[in-house]
């Protein structure tokens, strides 16, 4: 009897371990998964933390999973997601033309997708695409540049150096047009000038917004331009992680913070770089909250599994190669020394002890 009994807990045990390996642990209805491209920048973690949080206070069930900025790695995670059974993926790609094979074929299926800040290109399985109006943010790096570098370098003409962020987001060609719009005029003027001659973005990129990348072309920019006394103001930076290579870069080649440091930009409000802004350092850095565009996610999900409209405020920016993806924008901040504490720590999305 107490073996019958054994063999038939274990049979329970084993059919228990084979329909949730056959439904892959998913919990169908509402499985939702969120793919998100790395651990190695402060952002991803929050958005990506945020939006489960959010997804499991209604009720959902939340796969959140990074992808180390390795590509195949963050195919495979979405293609589990899809054998577990999700109804919506939300999805920051690290490449985003890598997925479009593997996302046709889950729109295919009938699962939705969100592209998550950065544009999913070349599929027409993306349905919404919640992020920040990028080219503002370009517009923004270039407006705080401008502003230190009259604030703190005279009256011009400024020798600037020009970084974008990777040839594979999206994001890197909206952030840098938007720069430029702010930038070109000055180019023209002379008011800027730019000694390396490096404007294209196919010299200016950094793969995988990788700081380290970013250190190595401003040492290889100082050594070739700027080692016979012609001095450097600026620094266009689109990250921050990218700013604090950049400034590493500068100080080891002599400038000294508080006298001659370049004006530095930046992105994302990381809490390293707004205890340099803090310290004089970097100049600026621009505020994207993501607890708004995780927001932003979530009532997208919610009305997709309702076969609603979400709410969107773009139609005509984001063509992803096969069709213009109804877009929700959110407004990006300057943030300097003079408004970080209201903008970054009063408003919560970072604590005194986060940049302490
Ligand atoms: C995001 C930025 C971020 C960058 C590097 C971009 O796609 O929009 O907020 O700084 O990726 O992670």
């Amino acid at each position: 009897m107490k073996t019958l009994k054994k063999v038939l807990a274990l049979l329970v045990v084993l059919t228990m371990l084979f329909a949730l390996t056959a439904c892959g642990g998913g919990k169908g209805k509402n499985y939702i998964g969120i793919s998100m491209p790395t651990k190695s920048s402060e952002r991803w973690i929050k958005d990506g933390e945020t939006m489960k949080k959010l997804l499991e206070d209604k009720g959902y069930t939340a796969d959140l999973q990074f992808a180390e900025d390795d590509i195949p790695t963050q195919k495979a995670q979405i293609e589990n997601m899809i054998t577990k059974g999700a109804k919506v993926l939300v999805i920051a790609a690290i490449d985003g033309s890598t997925l479009s094979e593997t996302l046709d074929q889950a729109g295919k299926a009938g699962i939705k997708i969100i592209s998550y800040d950065r544009l999913l290109v070349n599929t027409d399985a993306v349905s919404y695409y919640a992020t920040f109006d990028n080219r503002r943010v370009g517009q923004q790096q270039a407006e705080s540049l401008v502003e230190g570098l009259k604030k703190l370098k005279g009256p011009g003409p400024y020798n600037v150096e020009l970084f974008a962020g990777s040839p594979d987001d999206t994001n890197s060609f909206y952030f840098y047009s938007g720069a430029m719009d702010v930038l070109q005029p000055l180019i023209d003027d002379g008011t800027i000038v730019v000694p390396s001659g490096q404007t294209e973005q196919a010299e200016i990129g950094t793969l995988r917004w990788d700081g380290a990348v970013a250190q190595a072309r401003m040492d290889a920019l100082l050594a070739a331009h700027y080692s016979a006394g012609n001095v450097l103001h600026g620094v266009l930076s689109p990250y921050d992680g990218l700013s604090r290579g950049i400034l590493s870069s500068l100080i080891s080649f002599g400038y000294v913070p508080g006298e001659d440091l370049p004006v530095v930009t930046g992105q994302d409000a990381e809490a390293a770089s707004i205890k340099l802004i803090i310290s004089g350092e970097q100049y600026s850095t621009i505020l994207k909250d993501t607890r708004d565009l995780a927001a932003v996610a979530v009532n997208m999900i919610e009305a997709v599994l309702a076969g609603k409209e979400p709410e969107i405020n773009d139609t005509e920016t984001y063509n992803n190669n096969v069709k213009i993806v109804p877009s929700y924008l959110l407004e990006p901040y300057i943030v300097t020394k003079d408004n970080y504490q209201e903008l970054v720590i009063d408003s919560g999305y970072l604590t005194e002890a986060d940049i302490k």
